[in-house]
């Protein structure tokens, strides 16, 4: 049985997505494939992106890197920024054409993909660029998630909201800690893989899963978020997109 590792959101973070993939090596993880947003908010989208060239077996659309090649009016004000400026380090030009691969890389990718009998896409099975799948839902949006579970009929794994945990065919959601970090793959289920590079769950720790066979673990692991703070700071990017880091939210 192959093991999987699954990264999301890596949102231009190269000090995170280094120590997620040292992390996932030391695990001896067969595969490695990336569920969307990999570029967005921090300063190293060139980087990031062609580290996921060579390290994941395939990688799936996020509405960041949708983002890059249409218009920003959905965006909030501080992403719309950030995608400004890495639309800048990634376009290719006539000065610059050997970022051309990394950019058609990042224009081409698929919106879902299918795999060891699971599903993947980055937001929802029913929208799989943008929809978000809120731990709220289960209680909130109590017919979202019954249409959502009407289109599965087995675990989907997805990214977006950089909380990771799993939405019960139930609906309940059941938050990844250190306490609960490992989930059994029984039927439908909607697995979110948390973000590697911009978590928002309270833990700044990068956030990544591995699959092996049923069983899935959540694994966080500590990086220098500070030189990551420094580099949005230099960058001249509002500096709220260098605080959250440290606060994990
Ligand atoms: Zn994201």
């Amino acid at each position: 049985m192959t093991t999987l590792a699954l990264i999301s959101d890596l949102h231009s973070n190269l000090e995170a997505l280094d120590v997620v993939l040292r992390r996932i090596e030391a695990l001896g993880v067969d595969e490695i494939a990336c569920l969307g947003d990999v570029v967005g908010y921090g300063t190293d989208p060139l980087p990031v992106t062609r580290l996921v060239m060579q390290r994941c077996r395939w990688t799936i659309k996020g509405n960041h890197d949708w983002g890059l090649f249409h218009g920003l009016d959905d965006f909030n004000p501080l992403a719309r920024e950030a995608l400004v400026y890495n639309r800048r380090l990634l376009q290719p030009s006539w000065l610059r054409p050997r970022r051309r691969a990394a950019w058609e890389f990042l224009r081409d990718l698929p919106e879902r993909m299918q795999a060891y009998g699971f599903l993947f896409c980055h937001g929802s099975p029913r929208d799989p660029v943008m929809e978000y799948v809120l731990k709220s839902d289960g209680f909130l949006e109590p017919d979202k998630m019954q249409q959502l579970f009407g289109l599965i009929d087995r675990p989907c794994f997805v990214g977006h909201t950089h909380w990771p945990g799993v939405h019960r065919a139930d609906f309940r959601f059941v938050q990844a800690t250190d306490e609960q970090r490992e989930f059994k793959l029984d039927g439908p289920c909607i697995v979110n893989v948390g973000s590697v590079g911009q978590p928002r769950d309270g833990d700044p720790r990068a956030s990544f899963a591995v699959v092996d066979g049923d069983r899935v673990e959540i694994h966080r692991v500590p990086y220098d978020f500070r030189r990551t703070q420094a580099k949005i700071l230099a960058a001249g990017l509002h500096p709220a997109l260098a605080e959250r880091l440290a606060r994990g939210k």
